[in-house]
């Protein structure tokens, strides 16, 4: 690893606690921040020198592992020529090498893209752009988002309104969001009999409000941060058919699933259909900085183009939009990908978290066990002291961030068998001991 690394002093720390929030926590009395000085390949470097194996994935973002040759290199060849430009009026190479590399990439039929900064931007654009098609063909009434229960897709406000309205975090801003339809979250597991019975919310709600819906919008097959679900493809064949017969919108939040972690690059092609706006982040850069995008068929971007009252134009332009160092890197961690054997290193992965996380099941306090590609999840009866736990996990050696009930590993697609074990052994161990002591 770099030899020159920070160092970070007691009064350091003692400055972040007393400063800076960390996300979803509380200033006054924050959870511990572990100090990172250095991260390569599946390795988190402590500032006290200890190394733990990452199980996160830095949330779903760093699928090569950390500081990835190639990464370092596109980066530093882009910082050497333009780190930034406006894209006002102005257009860049590395822009358009992403553009074609995202629409080889994604399903078919989606091929007008919209570089934004962030998910949950990405998500607002979509939202956006849902909005505006319906106005462009004359349906101003068209203004509400249809989803389902469970679901996580940022924290601005619009990305907000259509989170669980209980789990996805923003409770307390409810009054202040706008109203959405809510279709309870699918129960048929991803593998399981399917149950027509599943969809049938779904369709009532949008024929009861398809005069007032712009767009369904759902994370496709794996719902995140809601609750770490995976549900049955067949649910989106039947809503992908429910929207063009109803006249809807259909939005896929790839942010979290795209780039190959369900074992698919996209969750939606488990399903073999096409949305008609797709979001993408996260994974995007590799995990080396935050950029997103939201990407729209033909039909939506002509439709939103050609409309007269606006003069066809897009109402959204972040100033950062398309920064030529983001979209170099994220070019360089496509063709990366591409260059791998992905589909191989997750199916390796799915099986190993399969059988090492299969003996939690039987562990009291264990609600479930759930795999799905590189996503391996064991749930427990109820939430536990993150900071009891987190402390646990370090002191063997890996970095694991339960959340609520969950306890879940999505490890960067380069892990081996060995560091695969070393997590799930520890999640083994420690619900084993946290159980045994009653300190859920
Ligand atoms: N959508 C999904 C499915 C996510 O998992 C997230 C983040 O966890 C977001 C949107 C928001 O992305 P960001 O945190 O980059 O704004």
């Amino acid at each position: 690893m770099n030899q020159r690394k920070p160092i970070i002093s007691e009064a350091d720390l003692a400055f972040d606690r007393e400063h800076l929030w960390h996300p979803y926590t509380s200033l006054s009395s924050p959870l511990p921040a572990y100090p990172v000085v250095a991260a390569e390949g599946v390795h988190l470097e402590l500032a006290d020198g200890r190394r733990l194996v990452d199980g996160m994935s830095s949330w779903w973002t760093a699928i090569h592992g950390y500081q990835h040759p190639r990464l370092i290199a596109a980066a530093a060849e882009q910082i050497g020529r333009m780190s930034h430009v406006m894209f006002g009026g102005i257009t860049h190479e590395p822009a358009i090498g992403l553009g074609r590399e995202l629409i080889q990439l994604t399903p078919p039929g989606l091929n007008k893209i919209f570089f934004c900064d962030s998910g949950s931007v990405a998500v607002e654009v979509a939202i956006k752009m849902a909005i505006q098609y319906g106005y462009a063909k004359g349906r101003k009434n068209k203004h509400r988002l249809l989803t389902i229960r469970s679901g996580y897709h940022g924290d601005t406000f619009t990305a907000m309104s259509v989170c669980d309205p209980v789990t996805g975090m923003h409770e307390i801003f409810r009054e202040a969001l706008p109203d959405q339809l809510f279709a309870p979250t699918p129960t048929t597991a991803f593998d399981a009999e399917w149950d027509p019975t599943d969809f049938e919310p779904m369709v009532a709600l949008a024929h009861e409000h398809r005069d007032e819906i712009a767009a369904v919008i759902l994370e496709p097959i794996v719902q995140g941060a809601g609750g770490m679900w995976f549900y049955h493809p067949e649910y989106l064949r039947r809503l992908r058919a429910l929207c063009d017969e109803s006249g809807l919108l259909l939005i896929f939040d790839e942010i979290a699933t795209g780039f190959g972690r369900t074992g698919r690059m996209f969750a939606g092609e488990h399903a073999g259909i096409s949305p008609d706006i797709m979001c993408v982040g996260k994974a995007l850069t590799g995990g080396f900085m935050s950029l997103a995008a939201t990407i729209a068929n033909e039909d939506v971007a002509e439709t939103i183009s050609s409309a007269k009252d606006t003069d066809g134009v897009f109402m959204h332009g972040p100033t950062f939009m398309a920064n030529p160092l983001a979209c170099a890197v994220a070019r360089e961690s496509i063709r990366l990908l591409n260059d791998s054997p992905w589909q191989q290193r997750v199916a390796t992965i799915e099986k190993q978290l399969s059988a090492g996380l299969e003996p939690c099941r039987a562990m009291p306090g264990v609600a479930d066990v759930r795999v799905l590609g590189a996503i391996g999840v064991v749930e427990m009866e109820g939430p536990v002291n993150v900071a009891e736990w987190q402390k646990q996990f370090v002191a063997r050696g890996v970095w694991i961030r339960p959340f609520g009930k969950l306890v879940y590993l999505m490890p960067p697609f380069i892990i081996d068998r060995h560091e695969l074990s070393s997590l799930t052994n520890a999640i083994n161990e420690v619900i084993g001991s946290m159980t045994a002591q009653g300190a859920g």
